[in-house]
């Protein structure tokens, strides 16, 4: 009995100590609006954006407007992650526009300042790796800027990697080892491995939690569109069948 009990004092000083990520949508949005199985859902919520967006508008259309709409817009100064939000969305359409998945990510330094971009290139380039947080990190360790920011293969402390969704298992894990804190933008439920890091061997929870973990804090608009971008593979079943 006293073994029992304290066993269950332990966990939940442990829980404490380390509190999970817990999505959370802007308080004007839904948190059922972060799911999305079918076409129909995903063309309803884009023609509900306030982009023009038509049911009937073919895909390049639909992704010219959503372009226009980004590039005009101008984040929201009471949100302190929007600028960044952008920038992973901006990405994201590019790859959709490439054919590949709608998923971009950016690297920010201790400043503030985003340093690098990419964005999910898997079919582009035939590789079951090239997630967005994988090829910007790829990318960025092979180009010279990234002397000034590693130490070997770890980063130096303060580098945040920020993508319009939250990460999966494989990039959570990559972005932990690197010593990167994590940033994402869409709160969608189904999504990543950030909000399931008491699931990892102790060993890798313990890891993941040394850095900073969290949703971004960005618009209601920035999170609608970034998880529409990212099942916008439903538009024309993109991806091996
Ligand atoms: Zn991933």
């Amino acid at each position: 009995m006293k073994k029992a009990l304290a066993l269950i004092f332990l966990v939940i000083l442990t829980a404490s100590a380390y509190p999970q990520q817990v999505n959370t949508a802007s308080p004007d949005v839904d948190m059922s609006y972060f799911v999305t199985h079918t076409r129909d859902e995903l063309i309803r919520k884009l023609v509900d954006l306030p982009l023009g967006i038509q049911s009937t508008d073919p895909i390049d259309v639909i992704l010219q407007k959503i372009e226009t709409y980004l590039i005009a817009f101008v984040p929201q100064p009471e949100y302190a992650d929007d600028e960044y939000a952008k920038a992973a969305n901006m990405q994201a359409l590019r790859s959709l526009k490439q054919g590949g998945y709608g998923i971009g990510s950016v690297l920010v330094d201790m400043d503030g300042k985003i340093i690098y971009a990419a964005h999910n290139s898997q079919i582009q380039k035939d590789r079951s790796d090239l997630h967005a947080e994988m090829t910007l990190m790829t990318k960025f360790e092979e180009s010279h800027k990234s002397h000034k920011y590693m130490n070997m293969y770890v980063y130096k402390p303060g580098l945040t990697v920020f993508s319009s969704a939250e990460p999966c298992p494989m990039c959570f894990i990559r972005i932990s080892t690197a010593g990167c804190d994590t940033k994402y933008c869409t709160p969608g439920p189904e999504d990543g491995m950030v909000t399931r890091i008491s699931c990892l061997p102790s060993s890798w929870q313990e890891m993941a939690r040394k850095q900073k973990v969290e949703m971004g804090d960005c618009s209601p608009i920035m999170q609608k569109l970034s998880h529409l971008l990212f099942y916008s593979f439903l538009l024309d079943d993109r991806g091996p069948k």
